[in-house]
C-alpha cells in the first residue's frame, strides 16, 4: 500500500483544444509548487493527477491548496485491485476514524466507482460487501446512507484508491493560462487580496511597490516583501519591482496644491506601473480600491486616477465592503502581515483636506508643474527588482 494524494480539477468549461492546454499548465504549476519536496512525483491519469513518493503529507497538502485550478484533493491509499486488500485497508482507515471520535457510534457509508470494468464486482457489490465486512468487524459502526459522518470512497481504476476526505482547494484557472498583469502592491490589506483574485483567474502577477525612503523604513519594505512572498506561493514565483517614490512626492508637495496631492501621486503610480507592465509583457494593471472606502476612492477620484493610463486597470474589490476584504485576506493568509503597523508612502504625504471631487482639467494643469517624464525615467532607472 502506498499513500498518494488525488488531485481534482474543474472541467466544466474545458472542452476540445482548451483542455490539454489547461492540463499542461496545471501540471507545470503543481510541479513548481512541490519543487522543494524531495523525490516527489506527479502523475497524470484519467482526468486527474496523483502526487506520490513524498514524506511530508502536510507540506504537500498546504502547497496544493495554493495552486489555482485545483478544485479539491484527497489523501488516499493506493494498492492492487483485490477485494481482500480493500477490506484490510478499509479496516485500517476506519480504525483511524474511530480513534478520532468521542462518540459511541460512527455512522458511515461506502461509495464505490468502478472505472475498470474488468474488475469482477460492480460498484454496488463492492459497496455492499465492503460495508457488510466493516460492520462485522466494528460494533461501533452504523450505516447511514443519507447523512453519514464518514464516507469511504473506493475507486477501482488502474489501481484501487481508497479515501474518506476531500479537502477543498482554491479553484480558479492555472496561473499563466490568462496572460500577465502588474499588481500595485502596497503594505495594506486590500492590494494583496486584489492580486490574489486576479491570479485566481489564471493571470500571472508581477508586483510593483512604491517606497518613500527615508520617510518609510526598511521594515515597511520588508513587510511588502513578506506579502509578495505569500502571493508568490499562489503565483508560482513573483517578481517585485521596488520603485523609489520620494523624489516624485517631494516635487509634487513643493509645486502642486496640497488637496490634490493624493490624486497626483496615484496618477504617477499608475504611469510608472504601466511602463513596467509594457516591459514585462503585461496587459493590465491591478489595484485594491473599493468605492468610497477612503477619500481618494470616491467615484470621481477613481475616474481621474485611472485616466492617467490607457492600459486597463482591474479593481476586483471595487464592490466589496472592508469586512469582506478582511475576511478574504485572512483566508488567503495575508491579513496578519498586512496589519503590521509600518507606515506606507501615502500616509507620509497625505494632504490635510484631500479633494474628494478632483477635476481632471485642474489635475492635468497641476501635473504640468513638474517634469513628469524626467521623474518617471529616474524612478524607473533606480528601481530594484526582487525575485521571490
Ligand atoms: P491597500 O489596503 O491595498 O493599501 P488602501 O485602501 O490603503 O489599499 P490606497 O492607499 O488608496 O488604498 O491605495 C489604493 C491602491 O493603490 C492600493 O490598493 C494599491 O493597489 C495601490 N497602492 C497604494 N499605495 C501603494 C504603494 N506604496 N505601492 C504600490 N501600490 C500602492
Ligand atoms: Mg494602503
Amino acid at each position: 500500500m502506498e499513500k498518494v494524494i488525488l488531485i481534482r480539477y474543474g472541467e466544466i468549461h474545458l472542452k476540445g483544444l482548451n483542455r490539454p492546454y489547461f492540463e499542461r499548465a496545471l501540471l507545470r504549476n503543481i510541479k513548481k509548487a512541490l519543487k522543494d519536496i524531495p523525490n516527489v512525483k506527479v502523475i497524470r491519469a484519467q482526468g486527474r493527477f496523483y502526487v506520490e513518493d513524498y514524506a511530508d503529507e502536510a507540506a504537500v497538502i498546504q502547497a496544493l491548496t495554493r495552486v489555482f485550478g485545483i478544485v479539491s484533493i484527497s489523501p488516499a491509499y493506493k494498492f492492487e485491485k483485490d477485494f481482500e486488500a480493500l477490506v484490510k485497508h478499509s479496516k485500517a482507515m476506519i480504525e483511524g476514524l474511530l480513534a478520532g471520535t468521542q462518540n459511541d457510534v460512527l455512522t458511515f457509508k461506502v461509495e464505490s466507482r468502478r472505472a475498470d470494468k474488468r474488475f469482477p464486482m460492480d460498484s454496488m457489490e463492492i459497496s455492499r460487501e465492503l460495508g457488510a465486512r466493516l460492520l462485522q468487524a466494528f460494533p461501533r459502526l452504523k450505516v447511514d446512507v443519507h447523512h453519514p459522518e464518514a464516507v469511504l470512497n473506493v475507486e477501482m481504476r488502474e489501481f484501487c484508491y481508497l479515501y474518506h476526505q476531500s479537502i477543498p482547494c482554491a479553484g480558479g484557472m492555472p496561473v499563466g493560462t490568462n496572460g500577465k498583469a502588474v499588481l500595485l502592491l502596497s503594505g495594506g490589506i486590500d492590494s494583496p487580496a486584489a492580486g490574489w483574485m486576479i491570479a485566481k483567474r489564471g493571470v500571472e502577477l508581477t508586483a510593483v511597490h512604491y517606497h518613500s525612503f527615508p520617510y518609510t523604513s526598511d521594515r515597511s519594505k520588508e513587510k511588502v516583501i513578506d506579502l509578495a512572498r505569500i502571493l508568490a506561493g499562489y503565483n508560482g514565483s513573483l517578481r517585485l519591482h521596488v520603485v523609489p517614490f520620494t523624489r516624485i512626492q517631494q516635487e509634487l508637495y513643493e509645486k502642486c496644491p496640497d488637496e490634490q496631492l493624493t490624486v497626483l501621486m496615484r496618477r504617477f503610480m499608475m504611469k510608472i506601473a504601466e511602463e513596467i507592465a509594457r516591459k514585462e509583457g503585461a496587459a493590465a494593471l491591478i489595484t485594491g480600491e473599493s468605492i468610497g472606502q477612503v477619500a481618494s476612492q470616491t467615484l470621481a477620484g477613481l475616474v481621474v486616477t485611472n485616466d492617467a493610463v490607457s492600459m486597463p486597470i482591474f479593481q476586483p474589490l471595487i464592490g466589496f465592503d472592508k469586512i469582506d476584504i478582511m475576511n478574504l485576506a485572512q483566508s488567503i493568509g495575508t491579513y496578519e502581515t498586512s496589519i503590521l503597523p509600518y507606515e506606507d508612502c501615502c500616509t507620509v504625504f497625505t494632504p490635510k483636506h484631500p479633494t474628494t471631487h478632483p477635476r481632471l482639467d485642474r489635475i492635468i494643469k497641476s501635473e504640468a508643474l513638474v517634469n513628469g517624464e524626467e521623474l518617471i525615467r529616474e524612478a524607473l532607472e533606480n528601481t530594484e527588482v526582487i525575485e521571490l
